[in-house]
């Protein structure tokens, strides 16, 4: 078996054949700075982050070759994966085919001024930063976007923090977009208009459309007004598209491209789309921004939101294939459709577009999250709901008890309770090269926790005997602390082949194997938190009516008042919490299981 997985571009499950099989590329278009992700950003960065994964996984085979009898790789690999940020600040319509629309940083900038001249007390997340600074803008929401996705376990991002250039920001490429533009030009695929606008030239493209079915001939008729009216005049095609426009008065600006027919223009600003041309022909392709060498290049794999189809990666592809003089520039495209929320399309004004804090506030374990996220086919609609997310949590939870339950049984063979799943690992990765078919993966991992052999056939004479068991080996096991990430793949996949050790050892190396590609068992673990009143576990957030609840609790108690003691706990239990009372009058407070 192979890894197959279904091309945007050719619309079929094919096998995934890269380039080069022990190296692999994959760009990832990232976010735009000027606001907080939210949950339906990560379903995307997070769906590109588990098949980077799987990619890597040992467990993943791999087809070299196009000819239906070539061989196959497993084995050791490595995947360079690049994930921009988008910090130029580009226009809101996206969806606008010619690049027009508002600036997004000027957007953020007049969001930040309203919310510093607010009156009521109410401080934004931006409060400190400088509306007329877009870059400080862009700094900001950079960074908070980094620390969420690495605590939702996106690799890409954790690798970023000892090597930036797999998350490059746009403006450190502006020059790097210049030089396609100009190659561009002088190959007659880009033109200059009137309005002092660098325009590509949709019609020397032939394969304009073949990502999305958006053909010329469509998107001549208007597209249904994905096409700006201000803009057609001055076109040759209305699909053609903005790679750099004058603008002095934009809120970020650099010099024009280096080309007469623009040799006496003032400061503009580069289209969207050749962003990521540049930085994924920068960083992913050797030499990649000299047009004689990057020729006939093409990267393994591009990935992005099913709102990316069009017009951005259309054009991307036009751009980049123009300047490689290929017909593809990504050997297979990888979409992720778009996230529900409690069965409805997100929106700002039900409050339902989540970030992750909005989330890690109410206590909730960014691990669940990314579960949550996760689970879903990719190329389902996922629905995010507030009781799938507490599904996920749980689900998470036993299965770290049952790693916990898995260690103890190792430390103590005299138990003889043994786990034999590490044959599980053959059935998650059939599901997984079945184009990425995580919600098969996902049960297969459930199914470890009982295939228990207890070395004697359990009936009414032995059940007492067997729970006896059961129960010393969940006292053990919540002694053992989880490794805070799981052991290396290769380790964990020779565990599991070899016949020396046990089969709870070998059980364990699986779970190992499985998670290294899930990312939500082994993780960094969260400190309680210490409020004075409390010591809060991981999981719960502190909160005024919790404090308030445990300070009439105390002063109940002090007052020997304990049937008001007693009501103030039952009130806790209802809000999902339970309490425990700690030597030197602390109260431990901890999510009920
Ligand atoms: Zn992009």
């Amino acid at each position: 078996m192979h890894f197959n997985l279904y091309n945007t571009i050719t619309k079929t499950s094919e096998p995934f054949i890269p380039n080069d099989p022990t190296s692999i590329t994959f760009y990832s278009c990232g976010p735009t700075v000027y606001d907080d992700a939210h949950i339906g950003n990560f379903r995307s960065f997070l769906a590109a982050d588990l098949l980077r994964r799987w990619i890597e996984s040992p467990l993943c085979t791999l087809k070299i070759g196009r000819s239906p009898d070539t061989e196959t790789h497993t084995g050791v690999r490595k995947v360079t994966h690049v994930m921009n940020i988008t910090d130029v600040g580009h226009m809101t319509e996206d969806d606008n085919a010619d690049g027009a629309g508002e600036d997004k940083m000027e957007v953020a900038a007049q969001r930040i001024k309203q919310a510093q001249s607010k009156k009521d007390g109410s401080v934004h997340k931006a409060a400190d930063i400088d509306p007329n600074d877009p870059r400080a803008i862009a700094r900001f929401y950079e960074q908070r976007f980094k620390d969420d996705a690495i605590k939702l376990g996106l690799k890409v991002a954790v690798e970023a923090q000892t090597d930036p250039t797999l998350m490059p920001r746009a403006s450190d490429h502006v020059d790097h977009m210049k030089q396609v533009i100009v190659d561009l030009l002088n190959t007659n695929h880009a033109y200059t208009a009137g309005s002092r606008a660098i325009y590509f030239n949709t019609q020397t493209f032939p394969n304009y459309g073949k990502l999305s079915g958006n053909t010329l001939d469509q998107l001549k008729g208007g597209a249904g007004g994905r096409v700006d009216d201000a803009q057609q005049s001055e076109k040759k095609h209305p699909a053609d598209f903005l790679l750099w426009k004058e603008d002095p008065s934009h809120k970020m600006k650099w010099d024009a491209p280096n080309h007469p027919d623009c040799a006496d223009w003032q400061q503009g600003y580069p289209g969207w789309h050749i962003e990521c041309t540049a930085m994924a022909l920068a960083r992913l392709i050797p030499g990649g921004l000299d047009a004689a060498k990057a020729k006939h290049s093409t990267i393994d794999l591009h990935s992005g939101g099913e709102d990316n189809i069009f017009p951005h990666h259309e054009c991307e592809i036009a751009q980049s294939c123009c300047f490689t003089h290929n017909d593809s520039f990504a050997n297979h495209w990888f979409h992720a459709r778009f996230l529900k929320v409690e069965g409805e399309k997100m929106s700002k004004s039900k409050g339902t577009m989540y970030t992750l804090s909005d989330l890690t506030e109410k206590g909730i374990d960014p691990a669940a999250v990314r579960l949550e996220l996760i689970k879903t086919h990719y190329r389902a609609n996922a629905d995010f709901s507030m009781q799938g997310l507490k599904d996920s949590a749980r689900r998470i939870e036993v299965w770290r008890r049952s790693v916990r339950e898995i260690m103890a049984c190792i430390a103590h063979p005299e138990l003889e309770h043994t786990y034999t799943g590490h044959d599980f690992v053959t059935r998650f990765a059939d599901a997984l090269h079945d184009d990425l078919n995580v919600a098969l993966g996902i049960s297969i991992l459930d199914l470890i926790r009982g295939s228990v052999s207890t070395g004697f056939d359990v009936d009414l004479n032995t059940e007492n005997a067997l729970k006896a068991r059961e129960a010393r080996i969940k006292e053990i096991g919540k002694t053992i602390a989880l490794p805070e990430s799981p052991m290396s793949s290769d380790v964990a996949m020779k565990i599991v082949g070899d016949l020396s050790k046990s089969d709870n050892e070998r059980s364990l190396a699986a779970i190992h194997l499985i998670d290294s590609v899930l990312g939500v068992i082994f993780r960094p673990i969260e400190k309680a938190q210490d409020t004075g009143i409390a010591l809060y576990q991981p999981g719960v957030a502190p909160s005024p009516e919790i404090e308030a609840l445990l300070q009439q609790r105390a002063d109940a108690k002090k007052s020997k008042d304990f049937a008001t003691a007693d009501t103030i706990r039952d009130q806790l239990a209802a809000m999902n919490l339970s309490i425990m009372d700690k030597p030197g009058g602390k109260v431990e407070v901890a999510p009920t299981n």
